[in-house]
């Protein structure tokens, strides 16, 4: 029998994770985990048990992450480690750091008004490399559809696409398309549930997603995420034979529900699949069964549950992941930044 969503458990989980931040919560990713930890919350429809003392102590722990006025190293760092009146060449902004930073100030119901927007699309811009990927760091470091993704989160939230090259993006993006039909991290790589999530959704947000693509590349794309559901055990899997991993009930149920296809996905299996690798003692959900619970399987967990309308869970935002209910506020930010224009 299926069990049930045990939504106060897994409330009381992040609630932990933001008391206590786990010991293999490793420094150089605490902004992240804070957001796993805030959107699932804001998912459980949990986040109102704090008082607005308690948000605002966090709103300002995530703005002294900024790293301001700081031309190409402007952006969120992943942690306070670092002293804010160090000298500047110890401070630089990272894409998914700025990401997470700024999706976990809206979900709280700040209005991004403390953000340096100008400084931070500086920061995004310097990312971007000659053929259209991004670094995560300007200092030197991986180039990805991950950061890729990252840049693009950032650009929509603050209605400000100066900082990417569209057409240097969508070109990257295009030539990371497998022989199979998936996408991979970068060009002739390995087909990946993560990258092809990131790849679609960028486009998605740059809203080029039907216009860049060729009806059978569409098509393809569909086929090959609708092939990474296990008929054996259900859920989904981030690439050919690999078992199913909860994460990718979102990373690849996201792609759908943005490619307008999730219907002709089975959603009984897939729920079935990811409530049994919930924790039912700690909350909280692992990649498998039996697996220790982490946050992104946790949150991710929850949002591919919400995808295919569990009920009790507010609704998820695919592109952007975060709740309808946090991007709405940043729709009613948009409309004040364009009136104030
Ligand atoms: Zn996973």
């Amino acid at each position: 029998m299926t069990p049930k969503l045990m939504k106060k458990k897994h409330a009381r989980y992040f609630r932990i994770i933001l008391q206590v931040m786990p010991n293999e919560c490793p420094d150089a990713m605490r902004n992240t985990f804070a957001f796993f930890a805030i959107s699932g919350l804001d998912l459980l429809g949990a986040l109102d048990e704090y008082s607005s003392e308690e948000k605002q102590t966090a709103i300002n722990w995530i703005y002294r992450l900024q790293v301001e006025g700081s031309g190409p190293r402007s952006g969120f760092e992943s942690s306070t480690m670092i002293p804010k009146d160090t000298v500047t060449r110890y401070h630089c902004g990272h894409l998914a750091m700025t990401y997470t930073a700024l999706a976990s100030l809206l979900i709280l119901g700040d209005n991004l008004s403390g953000v340096d927007r100008e400084s931070v699309i500086q920061g995004v811009k310097a990312c971007q490399n000659s053929d259209g990927s991004f670094m995560a760091m300007v200092t030197g470091c991986e180039s990805d559809m991950r950061f890729v993704y990252c840049a693009c989160c950032v650009s929509a939230i603050l209605d400000d696409w100066s900082g990417v090259d569209k057409a240097k993006t969508i070109d990257y993006i295009l030539k990371s398309i497998s022989y199979d039909g998936g996408i991979g991290q970068g060009p002739g790589l390995e087909s990946h549930g993560g990258s092809t999530f990131c790849a679609i959704a960028s486009l998605f947000l740059m809203n080029e997603m039907n216009n860049v693509l060729s009806k059978k590349q569409l098509e393809r794309l569909k086929r090959w995420c609708l092939m990474r559901h296990d008929d054996f055990v259900g859920g989904f899997q981030g690439r050919t034979n690999k078992p199913s991993d909860s994460c990718y009930s979102f990373w690849i149920g996201a792609t759908l529900q943005l490619l307008g296809i999730s219907e002709l996905s089975d959603f009984e299996e897939n729920r079935a699949f990811v409530l049994d690798t919930q924790n039912t003692i700690m909350g909280g959900f692992g990649k498998y069964d039996n697996k220790h619970p982490d946050p992104l399987h946790a949150y991710l967990g929850l949002c591919s549950l919400s995808l295919i309308g569990e009920p009790g869970l507010q609704e998820v935002y695919a592109a952007l992941n975060i709740s309808q209910r946090a991007y709405a506020h940043l729709q009613s930010i948009h409309k004040k930044w364009r009136n104030d224009l």
